[in-house]
């Protein structure tokens, strides 16, 4: 099982202290067969990247540029530029980011760009309140993945997060007899083998016992509790009792 950490827009020098737990328990027969993978903002990926020099640990990105040059883009790192500061995975078409305009034809170029630079995908997915409430949901996810997806022939490298927006942030989890009818949704978008598939959203030490009972289900992604070691190596553990 694969245990993403997206901290996304926090954490400073101070904080990777407290990755000594982490350190720690990725050394210990308790963690089994789970596989951390770290994805801090950028300014702290080369902090990660020492700091786990000796553990197997891996380290993501939360976002790329689409561009796989060097060029003026103010603002912004290429997932080259990312892989050669220790970055092995990249977050993209998070629903935070498409909020702010991302669309499926932009984090199609994104992944692309991506898998050229030999990074991993953790491809985000999922729908909003509104159009679950629609009955859109297998629609939603169609279109991400066919769009998102296109003229991409090797997915061995791809792992797709289904994160329900309405779940991101804020308690509310899919009940388990939904999310297996989703998960077995994806996998039968793909021909032959089907990508790793994640569940994020409002994961917790609480929920975990019953979201580890989910049939197919590769992982979990997981933003506000990996931002306390406490909470991130409880989900682990507890995946694994
Ligand atoms: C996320 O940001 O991808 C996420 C799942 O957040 P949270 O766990 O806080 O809902």
């Amino acid at each position: 099982m694969y245990f993403v950490a997206n901290w996304k827009m926090f954490g400073n020098l101070k904080s990777i202290n407290t990755l000594d737990k982490v350190i720690k328990f990725s050394k210990s027969k308790e963690i089994k067969k789970g596989r951390l993978i770290y994805c801090p903002p950028n300014t702290l990926i080369g902090s990660f990247y020492k700091k786990f020099q000796n553990c197997l640990i891996d380290i993501g990105a939360q976002n790329c540029h689409e561009s796989d040059h060097y060029g003026s883009h103010t603002g912004f790192v290429n997932s080259k530029m990312l892989k050669s500061v220790g970055a092995n995975y990249v977050i993209l078409g998070h629903s935070e980011n498409r909020k702010k305009g991302e669309n499926d034809k932009l984090i199609n170029l994104k992944i692309k760009s991506a898998i050229n630079a030999k990074l991993k995908v953790i491809f985000c997915i999922g729908e909003t309140l509104s159009e679950k409430k629609k009955s859109k949901t297998k629609s939603i996810l169609s279109k991400q993945i066919n769009v998102g997806l296109n003229k991409i022939k090797k997915k061995s490298n791809i792992f797709i997060a289904y994160e329900p927006v309405w779940s991101i942030g804020t308690g509310k989890i899919p009940k388990n007899k939904d999310l297996e009818k989703i998960v077995q949704f994806i996998k039968s978008k793909f021909k032959g083998k089907s990508p790793k598939i994640l569940y994020g959203g409002s994961v917790n030490p609480q929920n975990i016992n019953d979201l580890k009972k989910i049939n197919n289900l590769d992982g979990f992604l997981i933003g506000g509790a990996s931002q306390n070691a406490k909470k991130f190596i409880d989900i682990v553990k507890k995946t694994y009792s």
